[in-house]
């Protein structure tokens, strides 16, 4: 009989979305990288749309409570808050659900500013902030043609998770082993 661990998934998949509407005199911060221009993301935080979707993914794919549940925009902690700080609560919920983040696939749909100047630069600081290599990160841009949003920044976002095997455990046998090795060098030490 299949035992509980037997019918975790070897792989999860996880969709976000989000969008924010452009305001004068606000910074542009998207993936977590500054953008020049003279429009800026509006929302509670620091209005990070990529980030933000690009969280729910990672939430939803473990089946989690979403962004707005555990940082909920009545809470004045994460007024103006670094948007990576959401992230690296998902990403932590992920690796105790026994995940780690194979690949990241995301488009954004904004009119301005262009983001291909700065695709790499996004790709790169994500990768980093998903501990993945860039070539596991995909952001493209489009313009939102006949959606009439072009006051506002949309991002879709895909992640795909794959199942650590029980990383925990080794690594705390390695900390006691450390431990013990440090015990016994200091005994050592004192006996001479
Ligand atoms: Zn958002």
């Amino acid at each position: 009989m299949p035992t509980i661990n037997d019918r975790r998934p070897k792989m999860r998949i996880g969709y976000g979305f989000d969008s924010h509407e452009f305001f004068s005199g606000v910074p542009l911060k998207i993936g977590g990288v500054m953008l020049p221009h003279d429009k800026g993301l509006g929302g509670h935080s620091d209005g990070d749309v990529l980030l933000h979707a690009i969280t729910d993914a990672l939430l939803g794919a473990i089946a989690g409570p979403d962004i707005g549940a555990l940082f909920p925009p009545s809470d004045p902690n994460w007024k103006g808050a670094d948007s990576v700080i959401f992230l690296g609560e998902a990403l932590k919920r992920v690796r105790s659900a026994g995940y780690r983040v194979a690949n990241m696939d995301a488009s954004l749909i904004l009119a301005a500013p262009r983001i291909g100047p700065h695709a790499e630069a996004i790709r790169g600081r994500v990768a980093d902030l998903l501990q993945v290599d860039a070539d596991c990160i995909g952001v493209k841009a489009k313009t939102p043609e006949g959606l009439g949003t072009s006051n506002t920044a949309i991002a879709h976002a895909v992640v795909l998770l794959e199942s650590e095997p029980a990383q925990a455990k080794p690594l705390k046998k390695n900390l006691s082993n450390a431990k013990a090795a440090g015990r016994r060098t200091t005994r050592s030490k004192r006996g001479r």
